[in-house]
């Protein structure tokens, strides 16, 4: 996979707060006692939009808030390129979006993340008229949702990337580029921000800018990875920071708001919170939070192991094999990032949206799993979440790909990875008499 460059966002104006990062004390309680996590030296990072850069990956705990972050400084040059035109979460092609499989279907992230705020919020407490903005909109695609759901209300986007904000723009979104020093002296009903918070150098500092924007009686929807469970997001750079809901409420609290409400592991991404603020007054002495309720130790644990169980099971593969990767998303990424697995030779790469723009950095071809056969693969990896074990395995089988094995990640991910050395029919039958449940 290639590295990204900065070319062609030249003049992009970071705000200053983006600039200064200072990674040796805590933005939560101001404590400069902390310890080294989880510290990756091999120059090869993960971003949160699913790249690969040259960086090392570093994280330390809080000891006295237990809050983790970043324990790098950042350079200029890297800031831009984890938020200027190469930040891509939303931005892709247009219409392009993740998806969420369940039971009863597929659902798009920004029909999952409306029904998850109407959760929170309910569609009685929206009024006609109303100024809804939401920082760090990408694309639009949940601002689209939301302006079919009450078209009475009045929507706003902002975004650092140009090229999301171009395709908001083509949509009718009224969505403009930059952060939230470019709205001073606006004023707004409600502001969103799902994906932000975990991003920016002082979430303290950000809250109170949103606070600024909002009106007497105004509130705020923050929506956040959450780390009261084992997350995977450890393991983003440009991730900063790594709360719990109580590090929310507290940051809040300090910020000038109160906590209507938070909704913590939805379903399909258990691994979020989504916290409803009220505009109020700030709580200088807020109670600190607990410590120990972050799971972050845990997630770099259970995770590490996840990456030498699949060394392990890579190095016992002939050298011929011929390797298939069902999944390019999120979690083969993680695995290409920190594992051996960028060092092995892939046949192929299964994507149901093969031609997704970031399938074309692979240095390998990647194909919709109905072409797959093609291909020939002996093992075929699963790079999913765990959830999706069962449907894909259904799938290998029915697709008739007949590999020698599958490798899979247990569900219970302490247990590494499993593997699958039969017939397809066998795999089939397995599949069904157990449920999915193969681990
Ligand atoms: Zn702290």
């Amino acid at each position: 996979m290639t590295e990204q460059s900065n070319e062609g966002e030249a003049g992009l104006q970071l705000p200053e707060m983006i600039r200064s990062y200072d990674p040796l004390v805590c933005c939560l309680c101001g404590s400069r006692d902390a310890t080294t996590l989880l510290e990756c030296l091999t120059g090869r990072g993960m971003t949160s939009d699913s790249r690969i850069v040259r960086r090392n990956l570093k994280k330390v705990q809080c000891a006295r808030c237990g809050l983790v972050r970043d324990g790098l400084p950042f350079a200029a040059s890297e800031l831009e390129q984890h938020y200027s035109a190469n930040y891509t979460l939303n931005v892709a092609k247009s219409g392009e979006e993740h998806f969420f499989y369940s039971a009863s279907g597929a659902m798009a992230r920004s029909r999952l993340l409306r029904d998850w705020i109407l959760a929170l919020k309910p569609e009685t407490k929206w009024r006609a008229g109303m100024r809804v903005l939401e920082v760090g909109c990408g694309q639009g695609s949940l601002l689209s949702q939301l302006r079919g759901s009450f078209p009475s209300a009045h929507f706003y986007g902002i975004d650092l990337s140009a090229d999301a904000v171009a395709l908001a723009n083509a949509k009718g979104l009224n969505v403009r580029q930059g952060g939230l020093e470019t709205l001073a002296g606006e004023e707004y009903d409600l502001i969103i921000a799902f994906g932000v918070l975990e991003h920016v150098p002082n979430p303290q500092t950000f809250l109170a800018q949103v606070r600024e924007l909002l009106s007497d009686d105004g509130e705020a929807i923050v929506g956040q990875p959450m780390q009261n469970v084992p997350s995977y997001d450890i393991f983003f750079v440009d991730h900063l920071h790594h709360f719990t809901t109580d590090h929310v409420r507290f940051l809040a609290e300090r910020a000038g708001f109160a906590e209507i409400g938070h909704l913590a592991s939805h379903p399909s991404i258990l691994n979020f919170s989504l916290h409803h603020l009220r505009k109020s007054r700030p709580v200088p002495d807020a109670t600190l939070p607990n410590a120990s309720a972050s799971k972050c130790a845990q997630a770099i644990k259970t995770y590490r192991g996840i990456f030498s169980a699949l060394d392990d099971a890579l190095a016992k593969l002939e050298d011929d094999e011929r390797i298939a990767v069902f999944g390019t998303g999120e979690v083969f990424t993680l695995l290409y990032t920190y594992s051996n697995l960028y060092t092995v030779k892939i046949v192929c790469g299964l994507d149901d949206n093969a031609d997704r723009r970031v399938n074309h950095n692979w240095p390998f071809p990647v194909s919709s799993p109905d072409q797959a056969k093609a291909f020939g693969a002996s093992t075929i990896l699963l790079c999913v979440n765990t959830m999706y074990n069962q449907l894909l395995l259904s799938r290998i089988s029915e697709l008739g790909l007949n590999p020698l094995r599958v490798l899979y990640m247990s569900e219970k991910l302490e247990e590494g990875w499993l593997s699958a050395p039969m017939s397809v029919s066998a795999l089939a039958q397995m599949v069904e008499a157990t449920g999915g449940r193969l681990g």
